[in-house]
């Protein structure tokens, strides 16, 4: 049964995500991750007690124990996890930027990165059993840890040259989305002397500031205030805080891609050179910038996960993707907010304002589009295509992109709609257009023929 989507199990709460699904599910957690201890955290949603005792509960009627972190960040999770060897597992109550009548439980592995497909797969299997439980004097028993976002925080400060960004004397404005980072990412700006003005920093499961998905259209607050208040810049989590997006001093907007290019030019010039990992949906701003600073770009397919393993494979200093998931390999092996947060500061502390560095940039427009296509029909699509335009540089790594000398479509099939996203970049705005449309029109000719041909 799949149960797994890209970012763990998720559901509306009562209606998919109910206690009983939460209690199998921990059951067969234990049997695939276990037996060893496990941590569980949870972020501020209104249902997050409800779901974790439901996981923690059959976690612990299999024989584990449990270290029960309460209310942190996603990445503090997986540090806890990583630096704990008796920990096997880590387990987390999230839905990430979702909206507030959604939850998820997510899994993490020992290693403290997201658990792979296969143990995802796994785990699904196992559900789908019936899991034999021990008797009354083998079920396991909750320590409860309250220093593990502080932890967290220590180990992203030692990171970053603190001592430079203190000098810098900073000014802020923080938007914790009412989210799982509303304790720790304060405790870093105080910890790193950063004046902080801190907007939906009270944890709020019902999300009053705005939607926690961190959008420029949810940011309309924080854009206003950093740009009236004269802070340096801004910067906004998503309700688990993997992820964080940034705001100019003037109140731009920075795209994730953006700020991928600017951090892993800064890695790539602190390092002499280097790795930097994204995926093929990345804009080249990232490539061309990352190029100029001596380093080197690797693609791979869409996924934080897929992304994070290909940087352990590469032995990569840095990596991402263009939704704010930035993953710092002096750190740890997954996407994480709060570094990201510290890393953005010492780029703006040692380079110039984060106005001046976006303008130096390489300029890239990119057209956004999708066309709808039924799931059966997706694969056979793409190689058509391939087919078609075979001599070209069709790469084949996640849908089907195509590079040219001045940019790259790419056709991506949703996981989770009968569509296909269609990206077109190029230097020049019409191109970039011109081949949106020409490959819009391609698409729907073979999805249009291929549909009359099975009716
Ligand atoms: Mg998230």
């Amino acid at each position: 049964m799949k149960m797994f989507g890209t970012n763990g199990i998720r559901g509306i709460v009562n209606g998919y995500m109910t206690p009983e699904l939460a209690l199998k599910v921990g059951k067969a957690i234990a049997k695939v991750l276990g037996p060893g201890a496990i941590a569980v955290a949870k972020d501020t949603r209104t249902s997050s007690d409800m779901i974790a005792c439901a996981v923690e509960s059959g976690l612990l009627s299999m024989g584990v124990d449990i270290a029960d972190l309460g209310m942190v960040p996603t990445p503090a999770l997986q540090y806890y996890v990583r630096t704990h060897p008796n920990i096997v597992a880590g387990v987390m109550i999230t839905a990430s930027h979702n909206p507030p009548e959604f939850n998820g439980i997510k899994c993490v592995s020992s290693d403290g990165t997201e658990c792979s497909h296969e143990e995802e797969t796994a785990i699904e299997d196992a559900y789908g059993t019936d899991i034999e439980c021990p008797g009354w004097d083998g079920v396991g028993s909750i320590s409860r840890i309250s220093d593990a976002g502080e932890a967290y925080i220590d180990a992203v400060v030692s990171k970053v040259d603190a001592e430079l960004i203190r000098k810098a004397g900073l000014k802020v404005c923080l938007d914790c989305s009412n989210g799982a980072a509303s304790y720790t990412s304060p405790l870093l700006m105080r910890k790193l002397g950063v004046k902080a003005l801190a907007i939906n920093a009270s944890p709020d499961g019902r999300f009053p500031g705005h939607f926690s998905e961190p959008t420029e259209d949810n940011l309309a607050d924080l854009k206003r205030i950093v740009s009236e208040s004269g802070c340096d810049l801004g910067m906004a989590h998503d309700g688990d805080a993997d992820r964080c997006v940034f705001v100019t001093g003037s109140g731009r907007y920075v795209p994730g891609d953006q700020s991928l290019a600017i951090l892993g030019r800064s890695a790539a010039s602190k390092s002499g050179g280097g790795k930097i990992v994204t995926t093929v949906a990345t804009s080249c701003v990232v490539e061309e910038a990352v190029r100029q600073a001596g380093g080197e770009v690797v693609y791979t397919a869409v996924g934080s996960p897929i992304v994070a393993r290909e940087m352990m494979a590469d032995g990569a200093i840095f990596g991402g993707e263009e939704n704010g998931g930035l993953i710092f390999a002096d750190h740890q092996y997954c996407r994480d907010g709060a570094m990201a947060i510290a890393k953005m500061l010492e780029a703006v502390a040692g380079n110039g304002s984060l106005d001046s560095q976006v303008d130096s940039l390489p300029k890239f427009f990119t057209i956004k589009a999708a066309v709808q296509c039924p799931d059966s029909l997706k694969a056979p699509v793409i190689r058509e295509i391939a087919e078609r335009h075979e001599g070209e540089r069709v790469n084949l790594t996640d849908g089907l992109r195509i590079d040219y000398d001045d940019g790259w479509v790419l056709m991506r099939p949703s996981g989770t709609e009968p569509k296909f996203r269609v990206y077109s970049e190029s230097k020049d705005r019409g191109t970039a257009e011109k081949r949106s449309e020409a490959f819009l029109r391609e698409a729907a000719g073979i999805i249009g023929a291929r549909r009359a041909e099975n009716h």
